[in-house]
């Protein structure tokens, strides 16, 4: 059947935080890559800011598997922090009923954008005890100690390599701390809150250390340290999360292990959008269903989002989005040309060896520090040649299969020419309607939306059964009224293929 390529025995260079270079990326313990991602905060519903980070590790984990790598991705979900309990109280709901929803929509959201689940969720308020149980151990290492009110802190002067992921130089903090250690009482603006005392009307926990709640670092280097052990491949987040979380991960968990915690370390870059900071005061802020909701597509929103490599600076725009919108509609047209035209059989050696060399690029760009876009290159000069080659008749049976797999290996990572546009939009409508925010979606996707798969075939089948009977004015009647819906009719020898624009 299918011309195969065989998982490429290359090894991906990753830009490693921590050692300031490009360093292989493979499994220590020989079978699968341990990594660690911090999740979502989940006081409200994610923005593309998110997403962009969340892609591009879904852009690594399926690299990896690309290249014949097993991963083991464990991720966070930080249901417990300051905003939590603030926005909680505001609305009088104990935090577990205010997070529900935004960890539903985010798993939702995850699967509207096409990203793999992690192997492992795991939610800090189901993991109280073990925290508890490191900030004793960091107390015995003389590293935590109590403050007045019964909060925990960490010391940081019981760290001498603080600042090594971020290279912050902050020897002169440190230094000042070994000469007289009382000035770290909690006035150090460095110390870092371990578990925090319990306030009134806010949640908390009981526990040998006093009842309070954790702070938000303790939560990652504990949840991490469950599922993956003391030191492990890969640790990931965007670039915000350098200092402090991820310095003060290191600081908690090395203390006690004296093993580093992760021995590779990547950061997203932030995005900008119109070539600013996305902020809701700029207004300039979007969440996915924001997108999904002004009628864009979810595959086109995954595309924009990963297309411009991870440790470049994306400006997201509108016209991003319709670009890849358009991108997206030439590799799924072309793929059903492929799929749907009989090819004489035979090969054009010419096309074999272009099919080859478009594989090897898009591996070798991944493979180099996940350059996306290099790798998205090669693709479509592959699709123009072939469709060239197509009008020319000169693209064969064997062409085919060996073109089809070059694309089925795009997907594995970009995902983008499987179809499922709709399903995600349909979500996002039924969510706006049922959270009262039917004034923000787009009328012409009301209109779109309105007409089931099935009501269109319907449509269809009475258009053909008219032209039958060459009864044309209904037959053109229906096709005016698809397209007013959306839909497009294309004519062909085999029949009638309709599709959504
Ligand atoms: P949060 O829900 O705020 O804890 O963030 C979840 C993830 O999104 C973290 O890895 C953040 O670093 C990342 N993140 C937050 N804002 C942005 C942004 N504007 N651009 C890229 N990544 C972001
Ligand atoms: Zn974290």
């Amino acid at each position: 059947m299918s011309t195969t390529f065989d998982p490429e025995p290359m090894t991906l260079r990753l830009f490693n935080t921590l050692t300031g270079q490009l360093d292989p990326l493979l499994p220590s313990d020989g079978k699968a890559l341990r990594m660690y991602a911090c999740g979502p905060t989940v006081y409200d519903y994610g923005h593309i800011g998110n997403f962009r980070t969340f892609l591009h590790i879904d852009v690594l984990r399926r690299v990896l598997k690309v290249m014949g790598i097993a991963v083991h991705h464990v991720m966070n979900v930080t249901d417990v922090d300051d905003k939590i309990i603030r926005n909680a109280a505001q609305t009088g709901l104990p935090i577990g009923e205010y997070t529900a929803p935004f960890i539903d929509a985010f798993f939702e959201d995850l699967d509207a954008l096409r990203m793999q689940r992690p192997e492992q969720i795991a939610r800090a308020t189901e993991h109280i005890p073990q925290m508890v149980e490191l900030i004793e151990k960091l107390a015995q290492a003389g590293a935590a100690y109590k403050t007045e009110e019964g909060s925990w802190y960490f010391r940081l002067a019981a760290f001498p390599e603080y600042g090594k992921l971020s290279k912050k130089d902050l020897t002169g903090i440190t230094d000042g701390a070994r000469i007289d250690v009382d000035e770290y009482e909690k006035d150090s603006a460095r110390d870092f809150a371990l578990w925090k005392a319990a306030r009134p009307g806010e949640t908390s926990w009981d526990s040998p250390i006093g009842r309070g709640r954790p702070g938000w670092h303790i939560e990652c280097s504990t949840m991490a340290m469950e599922y993956l052990g003391d030191s492990f491949d890969l640790h990931a987040g965007g670039e915000d999360l350098m200092f402090p979380h991820h310095e003060n991960e290191i600081a908690q968990s090395e203390t006690v292990t004296h093993k580093p915690l992760a021995r590779h370390w990547m950061h997203v870059r932030f995005l900008l959008v119109d070539g600013r900071k996305m902020a809701k005061s700029e207004g300039n802020f979007f969440t996915l269903r924001d997108l999904l909701l002004k009628g864009y597509r979810a595959s086109a929103i995954r595309l924009a989002l990963i297309s411009v490599p991870y440790r470049h600076q994306l400006n997201f725009t509108f016209d991003g989005l319709l670009e890849a919108t358009r991108a997206i509609e030439r590799l799924r047209n072309f793929q059903q040309r492929l799929s749907e035209t009989a090819f004489a059989s035979g090969e054009n050696p010419a096309l074999q060896d272009a099919a080859r060399n478009a594989h090897r690029e898009f591996i070798a760009a991944l493979a180099d520090d996940l350059n996306t876009a290099d790798a998205r290159a090669p693709i479509f000069e592959l699709v123009r040649a072939a469709n060239t080659a197509i009008d020319q008749g000169q693209l064969f049976s064997a062409d085919r299969d060996a073109i089809l797999a070059v694309l089925k290996d795009f997907d594995a990572v970009f995902d983008v020419i499987d179809d499922r546009d709709d399903e995600a939009t349909r979500r996002a409508i039924e969510w706006a309607e049922g959270a009262g925010r039917e004034a923000d979606i787009a009328p012409e996707l009301r209109a779109r939306q309105s007409l089931t798969d099935e009501a269109i075939e319907a449509l269809v089948a009475e258009r053909t059964q008219a032209k039958k009977q060459r009864n044309f004015a209904r037959a053109d009647q229906i096709r005016n009224q698809l397209a007013e819906n959306g839909v497009i009719l294309e004519d062909s020898r085999d029949g009638v293929r309709w599709k959504r624009k």
